[in-house]
């Protein structure tokens, strides 16, 4: 009867609208065939980066960093360093302590940067640093120590030593002016002498995977693979010196800061971008540029978000057709509330809270399609991130050369892309201010860079 033909026309609609969802988010869900030709394209651009004929136009860059060595315990000393990339900045005060009381004890301050620093001039930027490093140092009682200094700096770099880093390009959320082309640590010489109340010795400049990699290192020697997914993605490693064209030499090993975020700007992954990456790409400071990273790290997964649900909205097929002043509003998705929507340990009632708190009314419906969206996101980012890595593992197997015994995989993907290679994960602590610090006492170790 009557009853029944409704029951009918709630059914069919509520088919309507999944099909509707489910071609919205199809997109988002990359197959393994297509991880696979991503992970081959990711290993042929790794390829051009390192090969002296196309690594001047390489997407991705794979910058030496003139780290060779690994820490190997008897390192010492105290050493300041900074840590600039994310969100905020840090100064820090390393003590390494050698032999059987081998230690690291870390005291630190974290400052936040102000947009209009983050996207001032070059010289606000630098002088605002100065002024935090001072703060710090007051803080900590040491302003006449001139302690030796390693400065994580996560931006592209071409390095010609350790202690030089011109800048290729900011990422991120920074933009400040004067910048680019220029040697970071001579800006940070020169506003140290600006203010020219104190002195430090600059050793080292890296890359926060590179930092990562070290303070792992520090744990283990077979750590040879850095990387980060925070507010941007990079992955560093250690690569054979005779793949390394630019730079002489054949024996050993040097770290490559792949700067892997790039992969894709030359198009060659634009069949997979969504409509949604494209917006966000267009929104941000950079536009064509660090598309991989734009899908796979922290700064753009909520604006991906955010414009899917914009999307189902328009289609009415969530917050009952309505886009509202905080949808519209751009960064409202912060990664912390993506993956705590995300999180299976979230009920939905807390889901509901948490778009309440965005100024987002939901209804339990919507919050069920919130958490798929999020999930949806996010899984892709990882995805991609596994085959990304599964590239850099194949690679390294190669160099190696034989045979592995089995091993753990914590990422799917991984497992899938690279059956034949061992990898297991290790969390690095710390690892942009921690490694900054080893990376400095290893330099010293080695070189005694920096004393002239
Ligand atoms: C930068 C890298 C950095 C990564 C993670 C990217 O945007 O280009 O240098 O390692 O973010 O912080
Ligand atoms: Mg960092």
């Amino acid at each position: 009867g009557r009853g029944a033909a409704v029951v009918t026309a709630v059914a069919r609609r509520l088919a309507t609208q999944r099909r509707r969802i489910d071609a919205t988010l199809a997109p988002f869900l990359l197959p393994l065939d297509i991880l696979r030709e991503v992970k081959d394209k990711m290993r042929a651009e790794l390829e051009y980066g390192l090969k002296r004929e196309t690594q001047a136009d390489a997407t991705v860059k794979m910058l030496p960093t003139y780290v060779c060595g690994t820490p190997d315990g008897t390192e010492k000393g105290k050493f300041l360093a900074l840590d600039l990339g994310g969100t905020n900045f840090r100064v820090l005060l390393v003590k390494i302590k050698s032999g059987r009381r081998r230690s690291v004890q870390m005291y630190n301050k974290i400052f936040a940067i102000p947009l209009e620093i983050m996207q001032g001039t070059g010289e606000e930027l630098f002088d605002h640093i100065v002024q935090c490093i001072a703060d710090f140092l007051e803080y900590m009682g040491i302003k006449g120590a001139r302690l030796p200094l390693g400065f994580t700096f996560s931006f592209p770099c071409r390095q010609a030593s350790i202690d030089k880093g011109t800048l290729v390009g900011w990422t991120k959320g920074f933009k400040a002016t004067d910048c680019e082309g220029e040697d970071v640590v001579d800006m940070l010489r020169e506003a140290i002498r600006r203010r020219n109340e104190f002195d430090l010795d600059i050793v080292a400049v890296v890359n926060d995977t590179v930092g990562t990699m070290m303070t792992c290192g520090y744990e283990d020697p077979n750590c040879e693979i850095g990387l980060i997914a925070g507010t941007g993605s990079n992955v560093c490693y250690m690569e054979d010196m005779k793949n390394i064209e630019i730079v002489e030499g054949n024996e050993g090993k040097m770290c490559i800061n792949t700067e892997w975020g790039a992969f894709g700007d030359n198009g060659c992954i634009d069949h997979i971008r969504t409509k949604y990456d494209r917006e966000v790409d267009e929104g941000s400071l950079n536009p064509g540029k660090q598309r991989y990273e734009k899908m796979t790290s922290g700064m753009y997964l909520g604006e991906i978000v955010r414009q899917i649900l914009i999307d189902l909205t328009k289609q009415g097929l969530l917050f009952r057709g309505h886009v509202s002043e905080s949808l519209r509003k751009r960064g409202i998705f912060e990664t912390k509330f993506l993956s705590q929507i995300e999180s299976d340990r979230l009920a939905l009632l807390q889901v509901r809270r948490i778009l309440q708190q965005l100024g987002l009314d939901s209804t339990c419906d919507d919050s069920i399609i919130v958490k798929e969206v999020c999930g949806v996101v996010s899984r892709r980012a990882a995805r991609l991130c596994g085959a990304g890595l599964a590239a850099i593992v194949e690679k390294k197997r190669e160099n190696r050369g034989v045979e592995l015994p089995w091993y753990h995989f914590p990422f799917a993907v991984l497992k899938e892309l690279a059956p034949q290679c061992d990898v297991t994960f290790m969390l690095s602590e710390d690892g942009s201010g921690k490694g900054a610090a080893l990376i400095t006492a290893v330099a010293k170790r080695l070189h005694n860079v920096g004393q002239k």
